[in-house]
């Protein structure tokens, strides 16, 4: 396994820095890496995962200066595939694959 770093630095060392230390590309990765490793529910079983988490790799794995529009993980808790999904306004949430909603319908919408 590759460790992602940036600028010599991993991304636990790059999320716990204080930012006046950081370089701009730096700033740029933690401010990416504090969002993304929020936990959201999951809208099928309301289990909580962030994006390294979904998808199955450490913190110090995780490229979060490679920022896909379509960042796809899975559900800790129930398997279902999750769409990381970034509104025009507010914050990021998990939105499920529509080509998989079979079995379970979400309880909460469509949000
Ligand atoms: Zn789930």
């Amino acid at each position: 396994m590759t460790i992602q770093k940036t600028d010599g630095l991993t991304n636990t060392e790059i999320l716990e820095a204080d930012k006046a230390h950081l370089t701009s590309m730096q700033r740029q990765v933690q401010y990416v890496a504090k969002l993304e490793t929020q936990r959201k529910g999951c809208p099928n079983c309301g289990t909580l995962s962030n994006l390294p988490e979904a998808a199955g790799v450490r913190v110090d794995d995780f490229n979060f200066a490679n920022h896909g529009s379509d960042r796809i993980g899975a559900c800790r808790g129930c398997q279902r595939t999750l769409i990381f999904t970034l509104p025009l306004i507010g914050d990021w949430h998990w939105r499920l694959d529509p080509a998989e909603a079979t079995m379970k319908e979400p309880t909460d919408g469509t949000a």
